[in-house]
């Protein structure tokens, strides 16, 4: 009996001494310190009720709207209360409005078949006058098929652009990438060749009745004509009636460009770093959204993530080394104004963004962080990140090359380490500028893991730097 009792004792005095000597590493205090993270957002994290109030009860946030200076006061007053200042910083954005109707029409050639299919004007399009406008549809995959076909195929008729998202593509954004120059350029390539109208496929991987907005531009001083995205359904629909005979179609929008430079605002949360206060470590996602929806996803999760970093270190009373900054970019979908602005104001100071994480891909389940550098530091700075990898694995994130996030972009001269948050991406564009991109789509144990990965990275980059040597 005696016996019995001293081997346990001595097997719980080895258990007892080998957690003692695993939790005497720096990696451990890591681990720990990550899992503390992960325990207070999953616990008691505000970023789904930040989010729930900017989606529900502010709304669709385009830039220069009522509802983007409301989310700007709104941000402010939270993040105010986790950081040492927080301010607003000026820019200057368009101010686009949808109008209050969209039509579109599909017409056969016999003229006793009109479906009446409905969309979603582009941002930045023009109006198509009070009558509306109606034309022979041609429709092409690409903008080349556009060029190909010349004046003589194109003049007069409305453009239907109905190149698919490639479903092969693993990562949705490649997929996007490879088709949203029929939305982004297509407009104006058609109207180069005289057509008065563009319908645009939407860009999406599902098929479904949901109509994709998102930015078009025209070239300057170059000819604009309205421009309109119909849901992937109804762009099978009409690629299907298109085989088989004639079609007209019939557009109105009254959309237009109200205001070509309005005043706006970023939002910006800074903790001044204790040790070096020059080394800024910036967190961000874009405050503007599409008007229609919620902008939940998009990008409502980024922001709220971001906000969700200062709100954690603080519960935990973690102390900084380097600055932090929280910033809330205007102007992402249809401009780029705020991010501009930002980088101009931190030139003009002089500073170095050690680091910049962007999140602007939803608030679906973390996998971890795409890299960017310029080229003859980037290989120094991605072996530091790989190894942190075992303190990342238990929550299956990871590191991959290439890309990070359109705000934060203009700050890679300043020869910093920039990263964009990378979740799952598989639904992300299921709602990705539509009505549906509300709460509603958003899991709120996926948005806060999402905090979680973001805030434990910002706590690797403040704890340890990175250096542009490889240390
Ligand atoms: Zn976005």
């Amino acid at each position: 009996m005696v016996s019995t009792c001293l081997r346990w004792l001595s097997i719980t005095v080895l258990i007892a001494s080998l957690c003692t000597i695993e939790l005497t590493g720096q990696e451990n205090q890591d681990a720990l310190f990550i899992k503390q993270i992960h325990n207070q957002i999953l616990t008691e994290g505000s970023c789904y009720d930040w989010l729930t109030h900017l989606s529900e009860e502010i709304g669709g946030r385009l830039a220069g709207s009522e509802e983007s200076e409301i989310a700007v006061r709104y941000t402010r007053d939270v993040l105010a209360d986790y950081a040492d200042t927080s301010y607003l910083q000026p820019c200057t954005v368009p101010y686009w409005d949808r109008g209050d109707e969209e039509v579109v029409k599909i017409i056969n050639a016999q003229g006793n078949l009109t479906i009446d299919i409905g969309g979603l004007a582009l941002g930045n399009s023009v109006g198509t006058g009070p009558d509306g406008i109606k034309a022979e549809v041609v429709e092409v995959k690409t903008l080349d098929d556009v060029r190909s076909l010349g004046i003589e195929g194109i003049n007069g008729k409305i453009v239907f652009y109905n190149r698919p998202m490639d479903p092969t593509q693993i990562r949705t954004f490649y997929a996007y990438g490879g088709a949203v120059d029929q939305r982004v350029n297509g407009p104006a390539v058609a109207a180069e060749y005289g057509a008065i109208g563009t319908l645009v496929r939407s860009m999406t991987t599902v098929s479904d009745d949901n109509p994709h907005t998102g930015v078009t531009r025209y070239k300057e001083g170059g000819p604009q004509i309205p421009a309109i995205a119909i849901s992937t359904n109804d762009a099978d629909l009409l690629h299907d009636m298109l085989e088989k005979e004639v079609v007209d179609a019939f557009m109105y929008t009254n959309c237009r460009m109200v205001d070509e430079a309005k005043l706006s605002y970023n939002v910006v949360a800074e903790i001044k770093g204790s040790t070096y206060p020059d080394e800024i470590i910036l967190v961000g996602g874009h405050m503007d959204s599409w008007d229609v929806g919620g902008g939940a996803h998009d990008d409502g999760a980024g922001c709220v993530h971001s906000m969700q970093v200062l709100e954690t270190l603080m519960a935990l009373d973690y102390q900084p080394k380097r600055t932090l900054r929280c910033v809330l970019f205007m102007n992402e979908e249809n401009g780029l104004g705020g991010g501009r602005a930002y980088a101009e104001a931190s030139a003009a100071k002089g500073e170095w963004h050690m680091a910049a994480i962007e999140s602007d891909a939803g608030g679906f389940t973390p996998r971890g962080f795409s890299c960017d550098a310029n080229d003859d530091i980037f290989p120094g700075f991605y072996r530091q990140l790989l190894k942190w990898n075992d303190l990342l694995e238990p929550y299956f994130l990871g590191f991959v090359k290439g890309g990070s996030g359109a705000d934060i972009s203009p700050l890679k001269g300043q020869n910093g380490l920039l990263m964009g948050f990378r979740p799952d991406s598989q639904r992300y564009f299921d709602y990705h500028h539509t009505a549906i991109d509300r709460i509603s789509a958003v899991n709120e144990r996926e948005l806060k893991l999402g905090a979680a990965a973001i805030t434990s990275m910002v706590y690797l980059l403040d704890n340890y730097g990175i250096s542009k040597g490889d240390e």
